[in-house]
């Protein structure tokens, strides 16, 4: 599933997880100041964003799938 959970109500809005993803999985949203997954399927669960969030919002399983994923759980 890759990124299976980002927690909105930790997220700092610091646009560090976009900064990290070397697969651009992840875009910071300027506008909603929020983190979008925009090619959640080209995640390689890598783990980067996970470790270098400084809020520890999200969550990455150690699974990939090419299902859908849902950004807010
Ligand atoms: S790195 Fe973490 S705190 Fe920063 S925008 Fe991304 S999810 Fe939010
Ligand atoms: S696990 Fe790696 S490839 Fe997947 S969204 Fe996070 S930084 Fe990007």
């Amino acid at each position: 599933m890759a990124i299976q959970k980002i927690d909105m109500e930790r997220c700092r809005r610091c646009g560090m997880c976009e900064f990290y993803c070397p697969v651009d999985v992840i875009r910071f949203d300027h506008e909603k100041k929020e983190p979008d997954l925009r090619y959640a399927h080209d995640c390689m669960v890598c783990g980067l964003c996970e470790d270098r969030c400084p809020a520890k919002a999200i969550t990455v399983t150690p699974e990939k799938s090419n299902a859908a994923v849902p950004c807010w759980g």
